[in-house]
């Protein structure tokens, strides 16, 4: 921890620099990187130095950067309001941050600290947004692990939205009394309907969006986003998940989703448990529904978590049915469905070559009556058939498969627990198959693939679906209560 006192030796600001010259001198790798970072602004670069390496040349050509091609001289430096000493000879570095400071201009030398009135930061750029990191040195690769963090914090899109704020900042000041009224204003502005279309790449409509909100009082209308989680490791989330995550007012997750995952939101977030777990829903679809449309009636951003992909299984058709006729805004964000992390752990090419072209996403759920699905004859022709909540039925698919005409042969693989750290992985035939359902020990959510393409997955880390016996897994059990 680092003292309450603690007192920073360098002070961050922006210094303003568009069209005022900086001067680098050096012409290698150490002004190539300042170069690259100074030419994120719009400042008059110039780069001082008799011989230049071809990247740095190349650079200078395409930015039109001003060369002076002299040996240094303290005359280069003259009307520079910064200047870089890069020039990896240290003599000459030296000279150079004596001759600036004489003249009054401040001075950064590469990796001389002592010769330094300011060092360059880690910079995450959304123009005109910028996030400037700096560590007094401590360390150029935590500067760069923040750096890192921070930009996928935050949207690529925020430029384009600081740029529309800054177009209507002066409307909004002659509109708006300052206090509440312009604070309520630029808060629905930068997390409402003018951020999400910005986000979307309609400008135009942003604009729209922000000059409706700036005329009406009407408060901020709610928003409700169908988000994928993913099959479970927290960092198979997608980054816009993430981000909206820590912006929801109101987190909605199933039971399936991970508390790791549920925690990403903000602290304050308001967290609901809607269940849907096997055997125990805690609330109905429609109350499910009818939940989703009265927080968005409420004027709430609601981030609805549902484990994989929304829209495999998730009756995500459902929730945005009932969000269109209620009149509420949602998008959907894709996330990565079991099926996938699953193909994944087992290394199991879901379309092969000559093998397999087509997938069948199931649950089996629909084999029980006298016509088999078209999605039995798919697999008949080779596709690859995923099954999800497939663990009950595992007998009945396997039977009706066989029954059908695919063989008893035809290869299996299951995963328990599919991406994360604790996962089992099991590998067999459609013959094997039906002992899956007297498995007591698989507790996890499990994923069944089915079909010839499962023939060219990795079978390396994965045990024999054949060689479980019911007593095995009872004296398992007991030892685990013991
Ligand atoms: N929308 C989810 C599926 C929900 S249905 C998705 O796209 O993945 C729930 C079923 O998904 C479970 O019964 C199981 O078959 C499968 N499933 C979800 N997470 C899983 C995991 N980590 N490993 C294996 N199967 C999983």
């Amino acid at each position: 921890m680092s003292p309450a006192n603690a007192k920073l030796n360098a002070f961050p600001v922006f210094m303003r620099v568009e069209g005022e010259a900086v001067a680098i001198v050096g012409g290698g790798a150490e002004a190539l990187a300042k170069a690259r970072l100074v030419g994120q602004s719009s400042a008059a670069l110039r780069i001082i130095t008799p011989t230049i390496e071809p990247e740095l040349s190349a650079f200078v050509a395409e930015a039109g950067v001003r060369h002076v091609a002299a040996a240094y001289e303290a005359s280069h430096l003259e009307g520079a309001v910064m200047v870089f000493a890069a020039s990896g000879d240290e003599e000459l570095d030296r000279r150079v941050a004596l001759d600036a400071r004489r003249l009054g201009i401040p001075v950064n030398a590469v990796d001389r600290p002592e010769l330094c009135d300011f060092f360059t930061p880690a910079l995450v750029n959304r123009a005109p947004v910028a996030i400037a990191i700096g560590t007094e040195g401590a360390g150029p690769v935590l500067a760069q692990m923040l750096r890192g963090r921070i930009d996928q914090m935050l949207s690529p899109s925020l430029g384009s939205l600081a740029a529309l704020a800054a177009s209507l900042r002066a409307a909004a000041e002659k509109i708006l009394p300052k206090g509440n009224a312009r604070r309520r204003f630029w808060n629905s502005f930068f997390q409402g309907g003018p951020a999400r279309a910005v986000e979307a790449g309609e400008l135009g409509r942003a604009h729209d969006a922000a000059v409706d909100l700036l005329l009406s009082s009407a408060p901020a209308a709610g928003h409700v986003a169908l988000v994928g989680a993913g099959p479970g490791a927290e960092d198979l989330l997608t980054l816009r998940a993430h981000r909206l995550l820590m912006e929801a007012d109101v987190i909605v997750h199933d039971a399936l989703v991970p508390e790791a995952v549920v925690a990403m939101g903000r602290r304050d977030a308001e967290r609901l448990p809607v269940g849907k777990r096997k055997g125990c829903h805690t609330k109905s679809q429609a109350e499910i529904n009818a939940l989703l449309v009265e927080l968005g009636r409420q004027g709430k951003r609601v981030v609805r978590l549902k484990s994989g992909d929304p829209l495999v299984f998730g009756r995500a058709g459902e929730e945005m049915a009932a969000l269109r006729d209620a009149g509420i805004a949602y998008e959907v964000v894709p996330g990565v469905t079991a099926a996938f992390a699953a193909a994944a752990d087992f290394e199991l090419p879901l379309t092969l070559r000559g093998v397999s072209s087509s997938m069948v996403f199931t649950t089996g759920h629909d084999l029980k009556g006298n016509s088999l699905p078209d999605w039995a004859k798919l697999a008949i022709s080779g596709a690859t058939v995923a099954v999800y909540m497939g663990r009950s039925v595992a007998a009945e698919v396997a039977g009706r498969l066989i029954e059908a005409g695919l063989s008893p042969d035809t290869a299996v693989a299951i995963v328990e627990n599919a991406s994360l750290g604790h996962r089992r992985r099991f590998h067999g035939t459609l013959a094997d198959l039906p002992s899956l359902e007297a498995r007591a020990d698989l507790s996890g959510p499990v994923m069944t693939i089915i079909g010839d393409a499962v023939a060219g997955a990795n079978f390396e880390r994965s045990e024999p679906l054949a060689a479980y016996r019911r007593e095995d897994a009872i004296t398992a059990a007991e030892g685990a209560q013991s």
